[in-house]
C-alpha cells in the first residue's frame, strides 16, 4: 500500500445497530474505493493482537472485549492521501470531540465504542490490511 491506501473497520457497535450501509455510503461518497471488504468476528486474542500497540494502556482489556463482542467489517480503502483524509472523515477518537458531519460524530456511542477504526500511518495501514486480507482478496 504505497501511500494511497488505508485500513478501516466498522466496529461492533455500528455493525450491531445496522449502520454498516450508512457508513459505507459515507466512505464511498468521500471518494474512497473499497479494495477489500470482509465481515468477520475477532476472538479476544486476535483483537488483542490487532491493538497490541496499546497493551500497556488502561483501556486495553476493555477494548479487547468490546472488539470481540460482535462482528466487524474490515476494509482496505484507496484514495489519494488515504490515511490522513480518512482520519478526517472519521473524526476524533472521542465522539464528544469529533467535528460535525464526521462518522464518529454521527455514529459513535462512546470513546470506546466509536463506530470505526482508521489507520494512523501508511506503514500501519499496510500491516493492518495484511492482518485481515490475503493478496487474492484485494481488488
Ligand atoms: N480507546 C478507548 N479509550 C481511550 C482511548 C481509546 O477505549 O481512552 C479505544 C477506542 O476504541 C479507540 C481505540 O481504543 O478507537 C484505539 O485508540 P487510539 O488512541 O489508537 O484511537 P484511534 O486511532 O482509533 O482514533
Ligand atoms: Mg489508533
Amino acid at each position: 500500500m504505497a501511500g494511497n491506501k488505508t485500513f478501516s473497520m466498522i466496529k461492533p457497535d455500528a455493525v450491531a445497530e445496522g449502520n454498516t450501509g450508512a457508513i459505507l455510503k459515507m466512505i464511498e461518497d468521500a471518494g474512497f474505493k473499497i479494495v477489500a471488504m470482509k465481515k468477520t468476528l475477532l476472538t479476544k486474542e486476535r483483537a488483542g493482537q490487532f491493538y497490541e500497540v496499546h497493551k500497556e494502556r488502561p483501556f486495553y482489556e476493555d477494548l479487547r472485549s468490546y472488539m470481540s463482542s460482535g462482528p466487524i467489517v474490515a476494509l482496505i480503502l484507496e484514495k489519494e492521501n488515504a490515511v490522513a483524509d480518512f482520519r478526517k472523515l472519521i473524526g476524533a477518537t472521542d465522539p464528544a470531540k469529533a467535528e460535525e458531519g464526521t462518522i464518529r460524530k454521527l455514529f459513535a456511542k462512546s470513546i470506546e465504542a466509536n463506530a470505526v477504526h482508521g489507520s494512523d500511518a501508511d506503514e500501519t495501514a499496510e500491516n493492518e490490511g495484511s492482518f485481515f486480507f490475503s493478496h487474492t482478496e484485494r481488488f
